[in-house]
């Protein structure tokens, strides 16, 4: 039979899994068809001539029940009973629509994905649309993993980047950990990552509030500059190395205001270092 799942309905893009990529369960295409209609029917999923799913449906006083079986990759087949809740919205037009009530995320969709167990929305299955190829996150943490293996850092986003690889300039240094800061659209999984769009202020208010009372800023100098800018930083402790390297690069990338300072305290080393500990210097 032609199911919701025939045709062109089934259809996978490379490798990856997308919402085409799935059986998919249309509650529009379901009430269209009558098949809510209280009697039991056997929806199927067909790519071309095989058939690759199905599932038997009836609408009963609980909700929509669906009996399937399912198994894990390897395992033994598995009777699956799930009991999905409709919505009705009125019609402009009049009469009534019906949509799923997602049971991961409890959203109105219209359509539910078996891309596991049980029928969820895409978003519970993070599926993307085929044409979208790869969700916005996964292109991001995809580019943040290849700026940090450039950077000779590890793959695990928590780690800070510590040091420059030998023989990148410090430029290209700088600006690809400024790429790695930069991503504002990130949104990531982990739970102890934070991404965030806001000014340096907004982000130090945050977490003054939160009860933080140091955080360190790990970046080049544009990230600090951009905390100059806004006036965040109150010292200054400026170490000079004896080798001149011709041409120069601004201590800081962005311009900011113009700022008189107190020399608070003076260190020479050995070696030729000269420390220099500065405080901003109280405004007239
Ligand atoms: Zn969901």
């Amino acid at each position: 039979m032609g199911g919701p799942g025939s045709g062109q309905w089934y259809r996978w893009k490379g490798t990856r899994t997308t919402l085409e990529g799935v059986n998919r369960l249309d509650v529009r295409w379901l009430h269209r068809h009558g098949y809510l209609d209280g009697c039991p029917h056997w929806v199927t999923w067909s790519c071309g001539e095989r058939r690759v799913g199905g599932v038997m449906l009836a609408l009963q006083a609980e909700g929509m029940v669906l009996t399937y079986r399912y198994r894990v990759h390897g395992r033994d087949w598995e009777s699956v009973r799930q009991v999905i809740t409709l919505d009705w919205t009125p019609c402009h037009y009049g009469g009534e629509r019906p949509w799923f009530r997602c049971a991961g995320c409890r959203r109105r969709v219209a359509v539910l994905c078996s891309a596991g167990k049980w029928f969820l929305c895409r978003h519970c299955y993070e599926l993307p649309y085929g044409s979208q190829q790869e969700t916005e996150e996964a292109r991001l943490l995809r580019k943040v993993r290849t700026l940090r293996a450039r950077l000779g850092a590890s793959m695990n986003l928590l780690e800070p980047i510590w040091t420059k690889p030998t023989g990148m300039h410090w430029r290209t240094f700088d600006r690809l950990l400024q790429e790695v800061f930069s991503h504002r659209r990130l949104r990531v999984s982990q739970p102890d990552v934070e991404v965030t769009t806001s000014s340096p202020r907004t982000v130090l208010a945050e977490l003054h509030a939160r009860g933080y009372r140091r955080a360190w800023l790990v970046g080049g100098g544009q990230l600090a500059g951009a905390f100059r800018a806004q006036g965040l930083i109150t010292e200054y402790i400026v170490t000079v190395i004896p080798i001149i390297l011709g041409t120069g690069i601004p201590l800081f990338g962005a311009v900011g205001p113009t700022e008189p300072l107190q020399l608070v305290a003076s260190q020479v080393y050995p070696n030729g270092l000269v420390q220099l500990h500065y405080r901003r210097a109280p405004e007239a």
